[in-house]
């Protein structure tokens, strides 16, 4: 069973740990292996401010051990806002008629990526609503043809539940990460949440991460849409089901999105779960103590300044410049999934992140060079991917000075080059993806590549 429903309700009832419990657990989650779900549940309990504070401490500084100090950017895209579901919270459901529907066409969707890519990005996620009319050809089109007609690197997809077969063809596609959140684990709060359509299927919904990683997507994006149900029960049950993941497939999910429900247009005017920014940090801190080597996902409809607290105590990827409608990067207004709460552009991100004393980063080398599933997640929980991430997003960024940069941030970026090669331990950092080189230190070769692109090379990485 991938959800216990009876243990995480208890467990979501777990009192805040004593001095000495929190302490043993800390030293426990420093070591990088992750946490049990009781250990996770005693967290989630902390309300004390000091207690906080060494819980989101240890909480940035294994992140800092597992990623470095680097950030990941990357950008939504809106394929279509049709949808047969009846989901209470989502502007884009059925029973909203009123709306106006759009789905873009193939060529419409390789024009929103190729205006993402002018702004810098080099990872996309593709996202769209359930609706057989697009559906997995649809997708999958789409993938194909963002990778021959624009310099995106790396296609995401999050898209409805498939069978195992669907699956495999959008893996052959070329997607990276297939992403789809449970929304909520508690059923009888799904069931009330979900009253039609072909989501109303808790199980088919549940189960559609076990499919995607047996029809060979290694990486999978989970996540519960806070605020739907109590979140200590959600994020309990995220961890579980990454647990299970691991268990059967020795992967943990490769990201876990912490999206927090926001008012949508014709959806839910309350939330029924309300929680506050201290409660959403624990979330973050306790994901990644919990699963050392997952993603978190941090997106616009949290606030800038929020968002630079979420990558100080442990997530690792912010989307940026976001528009949630089809079309919205090349201006249309239609309406929204949700209202983001951060407006800037990809250039005001990246130069945020270097403000906080960190490394934005475009890097997607992992997808490509096949570092991923369970390989990826045993590098991550050895510690061993420090070194790539932080290698690949000094040079992701050097790329982004030379090719897109204005000159207000030029400066800064170039400093944040200069910090985060200073931070690539050079002892023992060749790896296997750098055999020609096994000579020679990390730093040294980094900084032949940095030149080579200057000389004019791209798509340089370890
Ligand atoms: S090296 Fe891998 S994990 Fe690190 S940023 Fe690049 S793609 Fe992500």
């Amino acid at each position: 069973m991938i959800i216990d429903h009876e243990k995480l309700e208890l467990l979501s009832k777990a009192t805040e740990p004593g001095q000495s419990e929190l302490n043993s657990i800390l030293k426990e989650a420093s070591k990088g292996r992750g946490l049990g779900l009781e250990e996770a549940a005693s967290l989630l309990a902390i309300k004390d401010a000091d207690k906080l504070g060494e819980l989101f401490k240890a909480a940035g500084e294994l992140k800092e051990r597992v990623f470095g100090k680097r950030i990941v950017l990357f950008a939504p895209l809106y394929l279509s806002n049709y949808c047969t579901n009846g989901c209470t919270y989502c502007g884009f459901r059925a029973q909203n008629r009123d709306m106006a529907r759009r789905a873009l066409t193939i060529d419409e969707a390789v024009a929103e990526a190729k205006a993402l890519e002018e702004m810098g990005f080099k990872r996309v996620l593709l996202v769209t609503g359930e609706d057989p009319r697009w559906g997995l050809d649809y997708i999958a089109g789409a993938v194909r043809a963002i990778y021959e007609k624009t310099g995106m690197r790396i296609v995401h997809v999050n898209a409805p539940p498939m069978d195992t077969d669907s699956l495999k063809e959008l893996k052959a596609a070329g997607a990276g990460v297939y992403q789809a959140f449970q929304e909520t684990y508690h059923r009888p709060t799904y069931e009330l949440m979900h009253p039609s359509g072909r989501k109303k299927d808790y199980d088919y919904r549940l189960s559609v991460m076990d499919r995607a990683m047996e029809a060979g997507f290694g990486d999978v994006g989970i996540g519960a849409l806070l605020g739907l149900y109590d979140y200590r029960f959600d994020s309990l049950a995220s961890i579980a089901h990454s647990l299970h993941l691991f268990k059967t497939f020795g992967a943990h999910a490769h990201t876990i999105s912490i999206p927090r429900l926001r008012p949508a247009e014709a959806g839910l005017n309350e939330v029924p779960w309300r929680l506050s920014d201290d409660e959403l940090k624990k979330v973050v801190a306790v994901f990644r103590l919990s699963v050392p080597s997952a993603g978190i996902v941090a997106s616009t409809r949290e606030s800038a300044p929020f968002r630079s607290e979420l990558i100080k105590i442990g997530a690792t990827q912010l989307s940026a410049a976001s528009k949630t409608n089809p079309g919205g990067y090349k201006g249309e207004q239609t309406l929204e999934q949700f209202s983001t709460n951060d407006h800037r552009s990809l250039q005001e991100v990246v130069r945020s992140v270097v403000d906080e004393g960190l490394l934005p980063s475009l890097c997607t080398t992992c997808y490509r060079v096949g570092r991923t599933g369970h390989d990826f997640t045993d590098k991550a929980m050895a510690g061993e991917m420090e070194k790539f991430c932080q290698a690949n997003a000094v040079l992701t960024l050097k790329e982004y000075l030379l090719d897109y940069c204005v000159n207000g941030s030029k400066e800064a970026v170039n400093k944040a080059i200069d910090a985060g090669l200073k931070e690539v331990k050079d002892e023992g950092a060749i790896n296997e993806g750098l055999k020609e080189v096994k000579d020679e230190g990390l730093k040294k070769v980094i900084i032949e590549r940095l030149k080579e692109l200057d000389e004019g090379k791209r798509d340089l990485y370890f």
